[in-house]
């Protein structure tokens, strides 16, 4: 009995190739597509059946159905003028080795399962801690996004922090441990902190300076008031790059404060890790010698596919012994001469992520990393000098990488809240016409629209548009409303 395939690998090779011919004309025309999708909520849902099909369908129904139903409701993350949230760049050496990876379908959770989805992992990720300026003691792996990364770093404090006991026989009521990371930090802390068991009451959000990076006389305030009320520190989160606006936590005197307590030191650097290709740019992560642990996002600015995020330890041993396991069916001969991913993290199987990877490091060379960063912090700059000069603009936030944080203020006697108002219709009237998309954030109660620049192929001119439109948006509004 032959094996039942929809269709034959000629079928698949032809249809295979006309694929490719429509990804290529996509990523050459995406600028005529809406950044934002223009849908409303249920839109999608209305085109596709209730149930599944029972008959085979031919696969130019399925692609014509991609580009009439899916299509619309994709909000384009590879478009030039997309300045929302952080970027998720990808790139085409990225899209030909995803595709190489979809090919292989192989399973990487332990060596013998593929063993070049390991040796590679472990050499990229070595290549990867040196392009950065990590410690050479480092070792790294690759794990799905920055949430499992913290939430892996957590476990991993937990454990060291309880001599491997919450592991083993679970919480006990003696155990109270606390963690503690800015009033600035990303959300995945606070759900990594429920989801490893010490409770939300449990984190410690430290107060932040004008600039929104943590505060350490703060830190070191509510470390010494937990030590003397009983509780037990078990790890600080420090952030290089917040997603509000970018901030930068003061990882030196941090570091030096957790090295006094004994609390593990994590750094969150999702995004702007990539930044640290630079090596005029490691100031910002000075005393990163003395981390616990160190996680950013390839995903986002490194022009590799989602998913795919960098988490480094200064000692993988305690990483495999939170979360090793040793079933008999994955026991093998080579046992621990040999790294077996499965130990060094929350899943089991893995995708064969590091070969994006090193199609990107090898396809633009660190060199042409470091030229796109460059070119957009250079972006970014001028988006600041823009803004700094102009008189109805204002900035809200230092610029130290690649995302300005500004509102539009053209009667600085107005209320907050009109103001607000104001620059949440200009943001809004922006994103549904498609040209451009921005998203915000509050700081200190302020609407803040980011004007973030890391997309793959952005260029000066889309940056200037973005700029001027709005500049024009802005007054259009404050016309209709005032
Ligand atoms: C984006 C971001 C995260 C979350 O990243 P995921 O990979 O989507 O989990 C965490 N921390 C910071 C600072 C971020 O900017």
């Amino acid at each position: 009995m032959e094996a039942y395939t929809p269709m034959s690998v000629e079928e698949f090779r032809r249809a295979a190739h006309e694929t490719v011919d429509w990804m290529a004309d996509f990523l050459g025309s995406i600028e005529q597509y809406p950044v934002r999708s223009q849908v409303e909520p249920g839109e999608i849902m209305a085109q596709l059946p209730d149930s599944a099909p029972s008959e085979a369908q031919p696969l130019e129904a399925i692609m014509e159905d991609f580009k009439q139903i899916v299509l619309p409701g994709v909000t384009h993350w590879q478009h030039p003028s997309f300045f929302a949230y952080f970027p998720a760049n990808s790139s085409y050496p990225s899209v030909l080795a995803e595709m190489l990876t979809a090919t292989l379908g192989a399973q990487g959770m332990i060596w013998q399962t593929s063993p070049a989805a390991t040796e590679m992992e472990q050499q990229v990720m070595r290549w990867l801690r040196d392009m950065i300026g990590l410690p050479a003691e480092f070792e790294g792996v690759i794990q799905d996004t920055a949430s499992t990364s913290t939430l892996v770093a957590l476990i991993s404090a937990r454990e060291r922090a309880t001599a491997f006991q919450v592991n083993e026989r679970g919480f006990v009521e003696t155990e109270r441990l606390t963690v503690y990371a800015s009033s600035q930090t990303h959300s995945s802390i606070e759900k990594g902190v429920k989801i490893a068991g010490f409770g939300r009451q449990a984190l410690r959000q430290i107060e932040v300076d004008h600039e929104y990076a943590m505060r350490p006389d703060a830190l070191r305030r509510a470390l010494e008031a937990d030590r003397a009320a009983g509780l037990v520190p078990a790890c600080v989160v420090a952030t290089i790059g917040t997603t509000g606006s970018t901030a930068i936590d003061p990882l030196a005197e941090i570091a030096a404060i957790c090295k006094e307590f004994g609390v593990w030191l994590h750094v969150d650097a999702a995004l702007a890790g990539t930044a640290m290709v630079l090596p005029d740019l490691r100031r910002f992560q000075q005393g990163v010698e003395h981390v616990d642990s160190y996680t950013f996002n390839p995903h986002k600015w490194m022009f590799t596919n989602f998913d795919c995020s960098a988490y480094f330890v200064r000692d993988p041993a305690t990483l495999t012994r939170t979360f090793e396991i040793h079933p008999e069916y994955l026991k093998t001969k080579e046992g621990t001469a040999v790294n077996n991913y499965r130990d060094w993290g929350v899943q089991l199987g893995r995708r064969f992520r590091a070969l994006k990877l090193w199609f990107v490091i090898r396809s633009y060379g660190v060199s042409g990393l470091q030229r796109v960063i460059r070119d957009h912090l250079e972006l970014a700059q001028w988006v600041r000098s823009e803004v700094e000069a102009s008189p109805e603009f204002e900035l809200l936030a230092p610029v130290p990488l690649n995302t300005v944080c500004l509102r539009y203020r053209p009667d600085p006697a107005a209320p907050l809240e009109e103001i607000n108002r104001l620059n949440a219709e200009i943001m809004e009237r922006i994103n549904a016409g498609g040209k451009a998309y921005f998203t915000h954030t509050k700081l200190d109660g302020r609407f803040t629209i980011r004007f973030v620049i890391g997309q793959t192929y952005t260029a000066r001119r889309h940056v200037e548009a973005g700029w001027r439109l709005l500049c024009e948006t802005a007054r259009a509004v404050k016309r209709e409303l005032g």
